[in-house]
């Protein structure tokens, strides 16, 4: 079964965020579950915690459903001891988080080096994060993000995915979720079928399909291998809708989040009712 949904807002509070996904007729969401440009947040009140937990019961999103994505101020890969510090413990407060609304998955990026220490060294110092993180945690899988490859993102290669993944020491609790427009941006071609048939083989030689645990379906204003991150929705951008059709009808990508993050919430019951109906052949 295909679980399909969008990047919902969770103003008002992360139950909030549930009914907007029912709204859009999702069967599937992503969150925030605090401000993601913002190190500090409120811990979950009992009260907060109910509130999502009974929606999603209501609604019928299972864990399974849901793709929590944490702030974008955290680097894992950070080349200063002080601040990777910083972003590992914003890093555990998130995978908390997750855990205390019943959550099983949390989507973030995997790091930058930024010009100081080396692609290896920092790809190393990720899965080290991770590591640290599980040991302190239950439950929940990290699910790291393939990048566009901006500024000095790792991430953009599958083969960044599959060292970082080597380096984590419980491969149960690791996974990954390829972002369209990312993936298009980082150099992997998915305007044809022939494109998306020989991108993912790729993927499934370098990562494995046992690691996808989500996707995000956006189509980019970006060009192929640009490393330039800017989404477009589905069918207006430089990857065009062939690719969304066509994943839609491979059960490789079952029963994981497929998650739009595309740029006009307005379209996005559209573009999920649309995606349900590419489900046939
Ligand atoms: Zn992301
Ligand atoms: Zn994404």
């Amino acid at each position: 079964m295909k679980y399909i949904g969008a990047h919902v807002s969770a103003s008002g509070g992360v139950d909030q965020a549930v009914i907007r996904a029912h709204e859009l007729e999702a069967t599937a969401f992503a969150l925030f579950t605090k401000n993601q440009r913002q190190w500090k947040a409120a811990p979950l009140s009992a009260q907060v915690i109910d509130a999502f937990k009974t929606a999603c019961e209501k609604y019928h999103y299972s864990s399974a459903q849901i793709l929590p994505h944490d702030s974008f101020l955290i680097n894992l890969g950070h080349p200063v001891a002080d601040a990777l510090e910083k972003s590992r413990a914003a890093f555990l407060d998130e995978m908390q988080r997750a855990d205390q609304l019943g959550l099983t998955l949390l989507n973030f990026h995997p790091g930058s080096h930024l010009q100081q220490i080396d692609e290896e060294a920092c790809l190393k110092r990720i899965a080290e994060s991770i590591n640290i993180t599980l040991d302190k945690t239950r439950n929940v899988v990290a699910v790291i993000e393939n990048t566009a490859g901006q500024g000095s993102n790792l991430g953009y290669r599958f083969e960044h995915l599959a060292t970082i993944i080597e380096h984590v020491e419980d491969k149960s609790r690791v996974g990954v979720c390829l972002d369209t427009c990312h993936t298009f941006a980082g150099g992997y071609d998915l305007r044809t079928e022939d494109d998306c048939i020989a991108t993912f083989a790729e993927f499934g030689r370098v990562v494995g399909f046992n690691y996808l645990r989500g996707m995000h379906l956006n189509d980019a204003k970006s060009t192929l291998g640009s490393r330039v991150d800017r989404h477009h929705s589905l069918g207006e951008g430089n990857i065009g809708n062939t690719v969304f059709s066509w994943l839609m009808k491979d059960e490789r990508f079952d029963n994981i989040p497929l998650i739009l993050e595309t740029i006009n919430p307005d379209i996005w019951k559209d573009e999920i009712a649309w995606l349900k109906a590419q489900q046939q052949p």
